[in-house]
């Protein structure tokens, strides 16, 4: 086969693609607030393409066949352990960290519990209960689908609701002998949040249960971070494991997070291995078999070619621009930015302390400055097992590039706040009363079917919204309404919901007969 066979021509294919391109959110230039992160360097970017470029054929399954991938591994495995304070003489084996590569925190972070799950099962041979995982309620998702696939409770206790803020004493609450690891975040997601990892850490250590420090967003941040932080990570002793995401704030692209492990032995229990087949020998320390070098080889370029100094440097500017804005909203009447956070990320609620026509409600202000052309994140208020309820919010995440645009976003967020002060909070009961209107069948019958809904049934209702089927697809304009009905209705429905929702996103266009 030549090119002169190919079905289409590779230029225009690409061409094609980068037309589709044109039609995403802009991944460069700080407009974007979440999901990306902008080190402001195009060097970085055109270094990662040229690392991933010249990895391409290989197959990062067997480091023994190409050592490039064991001496690149061992590079950022090596990097992460001297940022996060877990370098030792090697002499005891207990003590070590060692450390994988994977394809990404949530990799990173499901490994962690299954690693934690096989090692406690090893020391209670024939123990039939289902361990549990105990974490505060604003741990990241990826430990729910941990829990879901690999067969654990996850036992989720309450924050302070006003400012997300974990009590050590409440995780101390709820250990037993059936937990098999702990998770506190260095900070968490939603609201920046640094957990206590000492005091969670001194009591997992006293009664000998595994601790996970989940950095996956601010482990390389916070690594470098300009001020004085306490101590979240193996400086700490009963500190486990630790997850950090190099495609976050290691600024390579999407595919590559590390796991760092205190002790070989206890590190072992995360590789899967069987012989057991007539193939070659399986001995897997991550989730998948063949899998590709590129993510890997960008994120040991750029660690080699920063080093410590150059993300000191990328941070300090990403401090700054966080330190700007977080001024700049809490100067804003009707906003205030929730707890204390730690890092390069803050979550921003309603301040209810002023009258009800000064205030502004975060997800209005989010859709405000999505019309002038800066994506926010929206995340729904959320009720707590004790009862309490977390506010909802707006999350921003600051990368190094923000600060070229700080003046910029600054009176964008001030302009939007203006624009919607006063607006009530979308009311979800609203929306939905709306929607009963325009189902045939009102919505009691969906209520009542919530997560049982057939595929079509679902994809119906997702077209009353307006998230499916209308003009050219995309999200609506405005997304508060949206989160608004992700409040109100019951949470299986909404699941159900947004499976269809993804799912008809990519199905093929059927032929048409
Ligand atoms: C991003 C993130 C994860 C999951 O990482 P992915 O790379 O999106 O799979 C886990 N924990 C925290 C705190 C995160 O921010």
């Amino acid at each position: 086969m030549t090119m002169n066979d190919f079905r289409r021509d590779p230029a225009e294919v690409l061409a094609e693609l980068a037309a589709l391109r044109e039609g995403d959110a802009p991944t460069h230039g700080g407009r974007v607030l979440s999901y990306v992160y902008d080190s402001g360097l195009a060097e970085l970017d055109e270094l990662s393409a040229a690392a991933a470029r010249l990895v391409q054929p290989v197959n990062g399954l067997d480091p023994t066949t190409f050592t490039s991938v064991a001496a690149m591994e061992a590079g950022v495995v090596g990097f992460a352990r001297r940022v996060f304070h877990g370098e030792t003489d090697g002499s005891d084996s207990a003590e070590v960290v060692v450390g994988t590569v994977t394809s990404g925190g949530t990799e990173s972070c499901l490994l962690a519990v299954k690693t934690a799950r096989d090692v406690w099962r090893a020391a209670r041979v024939g123990t039939p209960r289902m361990p549990r995982i105990v974490a505060p309620i604003t741990v990241h998702a990826a430990f729910h689908k941990a829990a879901e696939y690999f067969g654990l409770v996850l036992d989720l206790v309450p924050v302070d609701p006003a400012t997300g803020t974990l009590a050590a004493s409440a995780i101390e609450d709820r250990l037993g002998d059936d937990v098999a690891l702990v998770v506190v975040s260095a900070p968490s997601y939603p609201f920046a949040s640094l957990d206590p990892v000492a005091d969670v850490a001194a009591v997992c250590r006293a009664r000998g249960i595994a601790l996970h420090v989940d950095a996956c967003i601010g482990g390389f941040a916070l690594g470098f971070w300009p001020d004085e932080l306490p101590a979240w990570d193996f400086r700490v002793p009963g500190v486990t494991s630790l997850s950090a995401d190099l495609h976050k704030y290691g600024y390579a692209p999407k595919g590559v997070s590390v796991l760092l492990t205190r002790g070989r032995d206890r590190q072992r229990h995360q590789y899967f291995r069987t012989t057991g087949w007539p193939g070659y020998p399986v001995v897997n320390p991550t989730m998948t078999g063949s899998k590709p070098a590129g993510p890997l080889a960008a994120a040991w370029s750029i660690t080699e070619v920063l080093g410590e100094d150059g993300f000191a440097e990328l941070l300090a500017k990403t401090a700054r621009a966080t330190t700007a804005l977080r001024e700049v909203v809490e100067g804003i009447e009707g906003l205030r930015v929730v707890g204390v956070p730690t890092g390069p990320l803050f979550a921003v609620a309603t301040d209810a302390s002023v009258e009800p026509e000064r205030r502004v409600d975060p997800h209005h202000w989010a859709d405000a400055a999505r019309g002038s052309g800066w994506f926010l994140q929206l995340q729904p208020g959320l009720a707590q097992p004790d009862g309490t309820r977390l506010p909802h919010t707006t999350h921003l995440t600051i990368t190094p590039v923000t600060e070229q645009v700080v003046d910029e976003l600054s009176t964008a967020l001030v302009a939007a706040a203006d624009a919607v002060r006063g607006v009530p909070q979308v009311d979800g009961q609203l929306v939905l009363a709306g929607l009963a209107d325009a189902l045939p069948g009102g919505v009691e019958p969906l209520l009542a079917a919530s997560g049982g809904l057939d595929s079509d049934t679902a994809a119906g209702l997702l077209g009353a919204i307006g998230l499916l089927g209308g003009e050219g697809g995309g999200l609506p304009s405005q997304l508060a309404p949206v989160l608004a009905l992700v409040e109100a209705l019951p949470s299986e429905l909404t699941g159900r919901l947004l499976v269809e929702l993804l799912a008809r996103v990519v199905e093929p266009v059927s032929p048409v007969e």
